[in-house]
């Protein structure tokens, strides 16, 4: 086992971080005899306190109740998705994919490789591992979540949706666009949300369902999906119109205010009302009382949205309706998030600093073929055509860790289609994903309440260190990820990079220089390098990284790349009669298709029925409970009806998650509708402008089942 556990026969609590679902709170975990016997929230972080969420509470049911998950390298041995395996040792396991990588390297050279995971504070360790192999695919699955707010922010601010930080406990009025604070838990947001609320906050909600989050607000907009665009270029021509923007603010910061001013002549609240049914008069009044309230007011841009065809351009214009209440670096509003040498500190050192830069391009031409979209981990979706054409270079292994690209990208049988064409597919996860069920070798990794990670880096107001610490030992043949990317790295040749033996050299290396102790973290779980938020001059000092140094209401780089800074609104298409637009979210219950076969999570949410308005589902003759099938290019689910005025007519609405198709999750299997599966054809369709997938654009018809229960 290369981790140990702090042993000893008393009971006693171990730092960590939860990882239950990205957020990854910080967290204190009580173990007794190597055994977890209670999780709570670190009280050591005064926005967590001893809080956790359902999901987070049911670590210890992942932990000990769950046994329908990889407890061994597994092998493939029949077709790939059949289910046939065979058990193996990590050295038997290891070797094979490390043999399998030459080969595909050999062929295809180093960037035939790919690697995904779901971003967050320790994936320095896997950039680093394909990189090492000479490959500049390192993707994360933000197409199908931040990447067009991302992109929006930057062609505003010059800095990515993380550079900025939404006030929540100072702010007089919250704006939030589908973004269901209350349910897609972020914990800490959420309590902040909260507090401000007792404390006098306002919430403008939009959304064309009611979610606890509408419950809560002051002002709800019950809006026809895929239009808030709309709302938002009138509120823009309004306060323009009006006067009702920080006049000193825009003119010391900001560039091309009379080119927009053109731009949205037009969007009177009257026009916006015949696509959004949110009345004018409310939209003047809204106008008026934000103004009041600004400069302590957000408009969140993000980063869920609406996943539409203009979903970048309601993040962009989100931004500029901060920009223009003079919403920037208050508190309150959107100020900077800083970094670690804001605090005076040098940025952790990284693995991948050591290993020098791929030659080749990235194979989805972000940064190249589309210069507005950034780098980074590029754009997932277009992976899936690069494989399948062959350009701009042949791709031969993909490797994911802790991610499954056939649940969270649409159209999984397209996926498998190009998976087809590929030599090698790996998955590292401690779960059966969809794609781990398809992939040629499992490699399990350990549950985080078995391991330790790297340190994490968090930039925010108050720049930290936080720490995910191994609490018990694992209770199968799973390993950490470090170790596994480590052993694979010495089998290809690239050990130099890896050349550690513990999570404890990694920690070393990762603070040196720095004058912070590892016992410093690890007796608190989190080490925050600063006591007061940083806050930059508003008057000199505001650091846009814009190519005018200023926010940019007519963004330099979209113009260069051909595309528009305030795009016309584009009306969503007109639907048959038993024609819905196909909206999917979260419960305060489920993390995406992760936790769907939790025990104790299943047992609270077991499926997912669907949200239907009683004006529809009485004209096709559909009951609430009833089953109901719901169709969309060749695919029909099957699930049960939820009769709610709570969903706009044009609307459905499921849970995403559901619909498993893994048999070895028993208590998932083919439960609910996959709204990913439903979504057949939307792979490839992406905003050309912000990149992020086109999943609310699918529209699906629903009848009242006829057919015996079962998918067609
Ligand atoms: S929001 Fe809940 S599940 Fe997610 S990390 Fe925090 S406690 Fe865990």
């Amino acid at each position: 086992m290369p981790e140990t556990v702090r042993k000893t026969s008393d009971t006693q609590v171990v730092y960590s971080m939860c990882g239950m679902c990205s957020v990854r709170c910080p967290i204190q975990v009580e173990v007794t005899n190597n055994r977890a016997t209670w999780v709570q929230g670190n009280v050591n972080d005064k926005g967590m306190a001893s809080s956790l969420c359902p999901k987070g509470v049911s670590g210890l049911s992942l932990e000990y109740e769950d046994n329908e998950r990889p407890q061994q390298p597994m092998i493939r041995t029949g077709p790939r998705g059949s289910g046939q395996w065979r058990k193996a040792s990590w050295e038997e396991a290891l070797d094979y994919v490390a043999e399998e990588l030459k080969k595909v390297m050999d062929k295809y050279g180093g960037q035939g490789v790919v690697l995904s995971d779901r971003g967050g504070p320790f994936n320095d360790l896997h950039k680093a591992f394909i990189k090492a192999l000479g490959s500049p695919n390192y993707f994360n699955h933000d197409c199908t979540c931040g990447r067009n707010t991302h992109h929006a922010t930057q062609s505003i601010f010059g800095v990515g949706r993380k550079g900025i930080i939404y006030d929540i406990p100072n702010t007089k009025h919250i704006v939030l666009y589908g973004r269901n604070l209350l349910e897609s838990l972020h914990l800490k947001t959420t309590k902040q949300f909260m507090k401000a609320l007792d404390n006098g906050a306002k919430c403008t909600y939009i959304d064309p369902r009611s979610t606890f989050t509408a419950s809560k607000a002051n002002r709800f907009w019950q809006i026809r999906p895929n239009s808030e665009y709309a709302i938002n270029l009138s509120l823009i021509r309004e306060i323009l119109e009006e006067g009702l923007y920080d006049k000193d603010f825009v003119a010391r910061w900001a560039t091309g205010l009379e080119e927009m001013r053109s731009a949205v002549a037009e969007c009177t609240p009257e026009w916006q009302e015949q696509y959004t049914d949110v009345p004018a008069s409310e939209i003047r009044e809204f106008a008026r009382e934000i103004a009041e309230d600004a400069p302590q007011v957000m408009f969140h841009a993000g980063w869920m949205t609406a996943r539409h065809g203009q979903s970048f351009y309601t993040a962009r214009t989100a931004h500029i309706l901060n920009a223009l209440l003079g919403a920037v670096e208050v508190p309150g509003g959107i100020p900077f998030s800083k970094k670690f040498k804001d605090a005076g500190y040098d940025s952790l050192k990284t693995l991948g600093e050591k290993i020098p830069k791929p030659e080749a391009k990235r194979v989805d031409g972000c940064g190249w073929k589309y210069p507005h979209f950034d780098a980074g981990p590029g754009l997932l979706h277009l992976l899936f055509p690069a494989i399948d054409s062959g350009d701009p270079y042949p791709v031969g292994a993909y490797i994911t860790y802790r991610h499954d690209p056939m649940t969270g990208l649409p159209d999984p049988e397209a996926i498998k289609k190009s998976l087809d064409k590929l030599d090698l597919v790996v998955a590292i996860d401690i779960h059966y994903s969809e794609f781990a069920w398809r992939s040629d070798v499992i490699l399990p990794e350990c549950t985080y309440l078995e391991r330790a990670n790297l340190l994490a880096e968090r930039n925010g107001l108050k720049p930290n260190i936080q720490m995910r610490d191994q609490a018990v030992p694992p209770r199968f043949d799973t390993r950490p990820g470090w170790w596994i990317f480590k052993e694979l790295a010495k089998r290809l040749g690239k050990g130099e990079y890896f050349d550690f033996e513990s999570i404890e050299d990694i920690w070393a290396y990762q603070l040196e220089g720095s004058g912070i102790s590892i016992d410093a973290i690890r007796n608190k779980g989190v080490y925050s390098l600063v006591d007061k938020p940083i806050m930059y001059d508003r008057e000199t000092s505001l650091p846009f990284k814009t190519p005018s140094g200023k926010i940019e209401f007519i963004s330099s780089k979209l113009s260069e790349n051909g595309f528009e800074s305030i795009a016309p609104f584009t009306p969503p298409d007109e639907l048959a009669e038993d024609e819905f637009k196909l909206l999917f979210g979260r419960s305060a219950i489920h993390t995406h298709g992760q936790s769907i076969n939790n025990p104790r999570l299943h047992e609270l949410v077991p499926d997912n029925p669907v949200w239907i308005h009683p004006d529809r589902a009485k004209a096709l003759g559909i009951d609430d409970g009833s089953e109901i099938e719901v169709s969309n290019n060749g695919y029909t689910g099957r699930g049960r009806a939820k009769v709610t005025p709570w969903i706009h007519p044009n609307a459905v609405f499921m849970l995403h998650g559901f619909g498993r198709t893994v048999p070895a999750q028993t208590r998932a299997y083919n439960k609910g509708i996959a709204d990913q599966r439903l979504q057949v054809g939307y792979l490839t369709s992406y905003d050309p402008a912000g990149g992020g997938n086109n999943l609310t654009e699918c529209s699906v018809r629903v009848r009242p089942a006829k057919a015996p229960k079962g998918d067609s």
